[in-house]
């Protein structure tokens, strides 16, 4: 190739990666958007509940329902009928509120859509009641409108022990049982796909198990605690003595979050799932200065829809 042929490639190379068609013609690469941010279960102005989304080969993965991800979803550009796969972490209401709305959200667009959901002991029972909550709706709808019954459209499937969840030919997803006091059910999922490797804690106190677990994984978002502000929080709100005791025993400092790093040798550590999740008065310094005292990798401190 001539010199000036080489130069018009990387030229139009350049022309299209500026105007996005690049990053089209990536789509086999695996990607993690952060749909949610926030920890616990009040609404916030500046951060959206927990929910992290992956995508392999252009399929969406779920992790966590947290209230907003339908919403959420949409605004990171997967309509909803791409709806395939959910991951429950655990059954607090930040993880799972918007779970059946979801559902019921995809199987609304009217498009044929076939979901799996994973999830430990309760997702059952979680998707029942669900569908028995709206039964008048989709009962009257059928025989008013007709199309599909979202209840014939989700695969549920529970767990109660750590191990393999599933396994396509793209990604093996494994399960760890981590701490999170008093909820015995509450795991972290590992997905190894093709070309990275991503771990998401959920919701879990300090617990070096879960470094053996995310082992040399590219990227692991970890649920972080910002322990001065928490201090702060509870100095003002005198009767939150027990609500202390539960953020200490089943949530992780910054610190902590840092030796789980560094212990697990990753290479990309990334802070979702922030308690206090709505303070802006905190910075992404302050949040991550804890985790950089243990942890010499690449931090970044999570925002909404940021793509990693
Ligand atoms: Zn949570
Ligand atoms: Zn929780």
């Amino acid at each position: 190739m001539a010199d000036g042929q080489e130069s018009l490639v990387v030229r139009a190379l350049r022309l299209l990666r500026t105007l996005g068609a690049y990053g089209q013609g990536n789509q086999n690469r695996t990607r993690i958007i952060l749909l949610g941010t926030k920890g616990g279960p009040t609404l916030g102005k500046t951060r959206s509940n927990a929910s992290t989304l992956i995508l392999i080969n252009d399929i969406p993965y779920v992790v966590d329902c947290g209230y907003g991800v339908s919403r959420q979803l949409m605004a990171a550009g997967i309509s909803l009928d791409r709806l395939r796969y959910i991951f429950i972490t655990h059954h607090h209401s930040d993880h799972n509120l918007e779970y059946g709305a979801l559902l019921y959200n995809a199987s609304a667009t009217g498009k044929p859509i076939q979901v799996d959901a994973y999830g430990p002991t309760g997702l059952q029972k979680l998707t029942q009641d669900f569908f028995e909550y709206e039964k008048f709706d989709i009962e009257t709808r059928l025989a008013d409108e007709g199309g599909a019954d979202p209840r014939t459209q989700i695969a549920v499937h529970e767990f109660d022990q750590p191990g393999v969840v599933m396994q396509t030919q793209s990604v093996k997803v494994t399960s760890c049982r981590v701490q999170h006091p008093p909820i015995t059910q509450s795991y972290a999922y590992r997905f190894d796909a093709k070309d990275r490797s991503i771990v998401i804690s959920g919701d879990t106190a300090y617990y070096p198990e879960l470094a053996g677990f995310a082992k040399g994984a590219d990227v692991l978002v970890h649920e972080a605690m910002y322990l001065p502000a928490i201090e702060k929080l509870i100095n003002e709100i005198p009767s939150a003595t027990r609500l202390r005791q539960h953020l200490l025993a089943a949530h992780t400092s910054t610190e902590d979050v840092g030796k789980i790093a560094t212990q697990a040798g990753v290479k990309t550590l990334v802070l979702s799932h922030l308690v206090p999740g709505d303070d802006p008065s905190i910075t992404d310094e302050q949040w991550s200065e804890g985790a950089r005292k243990y942890f010499k990798g690449r931090i970044i401190v999570g925002k909404d829809l940021m793509e990693i």
